[in-house]
């Protein structure tokens, strides 16, 4: 079992890449000796090894690095249709991918999950020893540390213990998140914001999701509800949001609401598609992609203001990450953040397939297990 203090280095090596013993003391603040040793007992674990030589002024060194199979962790996505598992290694490399039909039987999902494990832990990639955990990112407000679902629209779920329930039927511990908080941890540890102790991650796809890590960690908020700023009023009086109020970002900016406004004015729904109308000229898409790129910069710059974070990306689950939308997105936070030279924040769009939230469910569990502050 890893002590506080084995992953205290772990996640050192997680967040910097391979180290030398003499850098990890300089980190760390431990002493010399006792990094020593427990570098050691992490080597004979077999989740460390040696590497590339580091030539200073004093005798060369040898940098650390984290071995890939030594763990592995399994990721289950129940936010897209069909639902995707996948299991990941400690580098955060996908090593399988399974998907299985969506439905909202609790009872129905854990038995294909458990089902899923087993099909990857044999396929002769993985060594089913090492299979240390499952995370779970789910659509909806979670209890993260009591692992139920305490609310979820899309799944049509409340206070479901689908943590313990899967945790029973595999025989692995198993955490859940927030699908978009599962995303932030997934490019914290493994992806582009790696390295930051203050970051931001806004997913846009069917709806809208957003999470935070504040100083190292994924920020829940009091109930857990951090983050949910599909539901923040952008346009005073504006289109009705199926949460009952009107004017949610939501109604302007997710893919659902664009592709509701685009079939209105009977022009194609993916943002793709209504991309490449706005490019010929379509009134009617330039408007749709206008509204929604500038409610979008409104709420991230709302962010910028409010948390300072020092990158954020934005993962568009469709469409061009240079196109009307992105852009327009872009000059609006540019636009509404106090003018600040050099200018603080770093703003990435990115394209992000399905697998993103299984990835990051994974990675929930990595964190949970072999990174956790
Ligand atoms: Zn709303």
């Amino acid at each position: 079992m890893l002590s506080a203090a084995h992953i205290n280095i772990l996640r050192l090596l997680n967040q910097s890449g391979p180290l030398s013993r003499t850098e990890i003391v300089s980190l760390s603040g431990i002493s010399k000796a006792t990094i020593s040793a427990l570098t050691a007992e992490l080597i004979a674990l077999g989740y460390l090894q040696e590497g590339e030589i580091v030539y200073g002024s004093g005798r060369p060194s040898v940098r650390l690095g984290l071995v890939a199979g030594s763990a592995f962790f399994i990721g289950v996505s129940l936010v897209s249709s069909p639902f995707i598992a996948l299991a990941t290694d400690l580098h955060g490399g996908v090593v399988e991918t399974r998907s299985f039909e969506a439905t909202t039987e609790p009872a129905e999902i854990v038995a294909r999950i458990a089902a899923a494990v087993i099909d990857m832990a044999g396929a002769g990639t993985i060594d089913p020893a090492r299979i240390c955990g499952i995370g779970l990112a789910i659509p909806g407000l979670v209890d993260a540390a009591e692992s139920i679902c305490v609310r979820s629209t899309l799944l049509d779920w409340r206070d479901v213990p689908i943590g313990a329930m899967v945790a029973e039927a595999t025989g692995l511990p198993t955490f859940i998140e927030n699908d978009a908080n599962a995303m932030t941890v997934g490019q914290h540890l493994f992806g582009s914001l790696r390295g930051t102790s203050s970051c931001t991650l806004i997913s846009i796809g069917a709806g809208i999701g957003c999470g935070h890590v504040l100083c190292g960690a994924l920020h829940r908020g009091h109930r857990g509800g951090s983050g949910e700023i599909a539901h923040a009023t952008i346009e005073p009086d504006g289109l009705p949001c199926m949460c009952g109020k009107r004017g949610c970002l939501d109604t302007l900016a997710s893919l659902r609401s664009i592709a509701g406004q685009a079939r209105e004015a009977g022009l194609p729904t993916s943002l793709a598609e209504l991309d490449s109308a706005a490019s010929r000229g379509d009134h009617d898409a330039i408007r749709i992609l206008h509204r929604g790129g500038t409610a979008l910069g409104l709420a991230v710059s709302q962010i910028v203001q409010s948390l300072d974070p020092e990158k954020i990306i934005v993962a568009l689950g469709d469409g061009p990450v240079d196109g009307l939308y992105a852009r327009v997105m872009r000059q609006t936070v540019d636009a509404n953040v106090m003018p600040q030279e050099p200018r603080q924040y770093d703003l990435s769009i990115t394209e992000v397939d399905e697998r993103a939230w299984a990835i990051g469910a994974a990675s929930v569990a990595a964190a949970h297990l072999f990174f956790k502050a």
